[in-house]
């Protein structure tokens, strides 16, 4: 579903770069929960960004269900995004927009009339289990609820890829399993692949049938996450 191609992303001036990526090579499976594990700084945000177009590559290529994301012009992007749903650690919800609202955000920017919006939003949050918050604001749910709200709009455009930024590193340990049971249901249940990155060991361990070990820009290890993680 995705490749990376010796990507090396750097940041900075040309005379003095940051070697954020450096010759990453590295595949997603399609319908696979994919994690990438490692440190604070160790270039894992950049990774993903680099799935959405957030971020272009210095040198290599992304690749994202059979298309180059650096070749993508703004249109392109645009189109890649609707593929390409995100969550977020600190679920980036707009606060003065309802949990419905926020869910209908992207349909409402991608055009949908509201009918088709209400068609699409309603089963959501009846996946995510919240048919009876649909009205509550953010401020008004728990974190492990707001989470649920993200998942929902990340979901709404129907993507075949859904990419997870530190989404419960923000939660406690009950809660964030709770989370990681509903992706592994979403995952089951629409076949969407899932790309996570964590600094957390029992992320991976709970839901990602695949990891990658990043460290300095580095993939030190991928494969099978029972092989990574079982001593010999
Ligand atoms: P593409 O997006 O280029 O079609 P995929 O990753 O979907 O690439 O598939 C490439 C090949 O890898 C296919 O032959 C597919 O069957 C295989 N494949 C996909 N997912 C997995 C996985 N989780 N484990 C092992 N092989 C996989
Ligand atoms: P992680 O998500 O694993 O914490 P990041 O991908 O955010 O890592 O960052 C990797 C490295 O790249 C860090 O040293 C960070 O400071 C640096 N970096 C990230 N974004 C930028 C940027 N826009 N400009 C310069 N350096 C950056």
């Amino acid at each position: 579903m995705v490749t990376f191609e010796g990507v090396t992303k750097r940041y900075g001036d040309a005379a003095n770069p940051f070697v954020a990526l450096d010759g990453v090579d590295m595949t997603v499976g399609r319908g696979a929960i994919t994690g990438i594990i490692g440190r604070s700084g160790a270039g894992k945000s950049t990774l993903i960004r680099l799935v959405n177009g957030l971020e272009k590559a210095s040198d290599g290529r992304v690749v994202v269900d059979g298309t180059e994301v650096g070749q993508l012009n703004e249109t392109g992007l645009r189109g890649l995004r609707r593929e390409v749903g995100m969550i977020f650690q600190h679920f980036n919800l707009l606060s003065s927009r309802t949990a419905f609202d926020n869910i209908a955000l992207p349909l409402e920017i991608a055009g949908f009339d509201p009918a088709a919006i209400k068609a699409k939003v309603v089963p959501l949050l009846d996946l995510v289990g919240l048919g009876d918050k649909s009205a509550s604001y953010p401020s008004e749910l728990s974190g492990g609820q707001k989470q649920r709200v993200g998942i929902a709009r990340a979901l709404a455009t129907s993507p075949k890829l859904l990419l997870s930024d530190e989404a419960t590193s923000a939660l406690d340990p009950e809660t964030t399993q709770s989370i990681l049971a509903l992706l592994k249901q979403i995952n089951a249940e629409l076949g969407l692949t899932v790309l996570l990155i964590t600094h957390e060991m029992e992320v991976v361990k709970t839901i990602a049938s695949h990891v990658a070990v990043i460290d300095k820009g580095r993939i030190v290890e991928q494969g099978p996450t029972f092989d990574i993680f079982t001593a010999p």
